[in-house]
């Protein structure tokens, strides 16, 4: 999918900033990169700042105008550093990753960077669907053109990621570590109300709001499999019970 996004740099003065713009693509997956009109390209300092990522750098598409650049796109979103008038939807960086991961399923897409000192003219945000704004500090909103970039390209590789099968923060869930059934966490509170009688705590407050409390708690707590029996564990200790089962943990 990451694939069908390119990022798109629009008349760049400092070849540094290509560079280092081909560097925060590739490190986040992305590949398509679109020079248009770019002052110097291409040239060794590029390359130099691009430190490996020399493939992304050496298969940028230049264009002469952005509407070249975007042929093809059927969603564009445009980035600059000042608020605009309401003319454009305005996205932050993880509103602008969700919606170009949502329409990469299905066509291209682009996002659009503008020039170091005077950003993207009028006439080139006309060609573009959202104005994607990074909440910087409005005293000193503006961030280097590269580093707006490795903002946009992080946000859509997280965005990627939480689409994707393979995530490689997810690993292979223990069967104890899965959410408890129903019926366990029933067993257990069943058991948690004998314990709290047992060692009398109840007194002269109401069982059934305390369970009702009790409940909502285990609930927000999506309790697992081995906390059960870690709980049932204590419970029956409290009762001066020997625990059926010692969980491993
Ligand atoms: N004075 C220019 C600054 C351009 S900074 C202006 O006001 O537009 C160069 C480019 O970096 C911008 O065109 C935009 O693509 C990106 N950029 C810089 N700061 C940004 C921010 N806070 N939000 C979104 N994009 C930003």
């Amino acid at each position: 999918m990451l694939e069908n996004i390119r990022i798109i740099l629009v008349n760049t003065s400092h070849p540094g900033n290509i560079g280092a713009t081909a560097r925060a693509m590739k490190n986040m997956g992305l590949s398509r990169l679109y020079l248009v009109d770019p002052v110097d390209h291409p040239t060794y300092e590029a390359y130099s700042r691009a430190a490996g990522a020399d493939d992304v750098l050496g298969d940028a598409v230049v264009t002469e105008t952005l509407a070249e650049a975007l042929q093809g796109c059927s969603w564009v979103a445009g980035t600059s550093a000042r608020l605009r008038t309401v003319k454009w939807p305005m996205f932050d960086p993880r509103e602008c990753a969700a919606t170009s991961m949502a329409q990469a399923a299905s066509g291209e897409v682009a996002i659009v960077f503008g020039r170091e000192r005077t950003g993207l003219t009028n006439e080139e945000m006309e060609l573009c669907k959202a104005l994607v704004h990074i909440p910087t500090n409005p005293e000193y909103s503006s961030l280097n053109v590269a580093a707006a970039v490795q903002v946009l390209c992080y946000e859509v590789r997280m965005a990627f990621l939480a689409s994707s099968e393979d995530r490689p923060l997810k690993t292979k869930t223990a069967k104890e570590d899965m959410p408890a059934t129903t019926d366990q966490m029933e067993g257990m509170y069943e058991h948690l109300y004998q314990a709290m009688e047992d060692i009398k705590f109840f007194g002269t407050s109401n069982p059934d709001v305390i369970m009702r409390r009790l409940k909502g708690l285990f609930n927000r707590a999506q309790t697992t499999k081995r906390e059960v029996a870690i709980l049932r564990g204590i419970f029956s200790a409290a009762q001066g019970k020997k625990s059926a089962r010692t969980p491993k943990d």
